[in-house]
């Protein structure tokens, strides 16, 4: 069968439906847009003006990009298992919701997010947030991303824990490396000034600084953005 496309297969054994366009379909009515004035723990330490773009101008997630997530999720669901049936814990929650609201006299907003696992330890009554991220390849992982360690970081910040722990596995192999993350307030901070900064750009429909297309360490990631040629147009007129 090599060499023969899904088509090709097809016409020698009849079959009823695709499995593929199944997947795509369920993924597809997963995607929801976004509301400005309610914002997500995962987004706030990405591009800014990407998240702008977002919200305003959204457009639906590349398929292959979404059949990824997925796989992710998948990943976080296993490990969820495993710490469930683990002696280690006298309690473990997966999919934690969290809420925390924001307001002073020129706006409010409210961030949503989801802990992947909180869990306390059954020999010292620690609790501890858990924050799963797949990756492709664990070796190049040597430290926390930043954007991770602001999303634990607004968990920490609104659930009672002692620390938080980053977890990357690797989608292959499950190989595994964790961060331990300690609540900071100058970070959460920072993080919060962010999300006023956000929403005062969605609310006046300003455009946000391209911060990726200038942080030298980050511009790789503009190739990957859906709004790359909105913004280089931006970027053009001096916006
Ligand atoms: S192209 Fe780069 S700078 Fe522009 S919105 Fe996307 S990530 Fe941000």
């Amino acid at each position: 069968m090599e060499n023969k496309n899904l088509h090709e297969y097809q016409g020698e054994n009849i079959v009823d439906f695709d499995v593929g366009e199944i997947i795509d379909e369920y993924l597809d009515e997963e995607s929801r847009p976004k509301t400005v004035g309610a914002y997500y723990p995962s987004e706030i330490g990405m591009c800014m003006r990407r998240s702008y773009y977002s919200y305003l101008y959204p457009k639906p997630t590349d398929r292959s990009a979404l059949r990824i997530f997925a796989l992710g999720n998948n990943v976080h669901a296993f490990l969820a298992e495993a710490l469930k049936s683990s002696s280690e814990f006298s309690l473990v929650e997966d999919e934690k919701p969290v809420k925390i609201v924001y307001n002073d006299a020129s706006t409010s907003f409210t961030i949503y997010g989801r802990i992947d696992d909180y869990v306390v330890t059954k020999s010292t009554g620690k609790k501890i947030i858990i924050e799963a991220k797949s990756v492709g390849e664990i070796s190049k992982i040597n430290e926390p991303d930043p954007k991770h360690v602001m999303q634990i970081m607004l968990y920490l910040s609104a659930e009672q824990a002692d620390y938080g722990m980053l977890v990357y596995a690797d989608k292959k192999n499950l190989a595994i490396r964790q961060f331990r993350v300690d609540y900071d307030d100058i970070v959460y901070t920072k993080i919060m000034t962010r999300f006023k900064d956000l929403d005062y750009h969605l609310k006046n429909s300003k455009l946000p600084p391209a911060e990726y297309y200038f942080d030298a360490k980050k511009v790789w990631e503009c190739k990957y953005c859906p709004y790359f040629s909105e913004c280089m147009q931006a970027i053009a007129n001096n916006d």
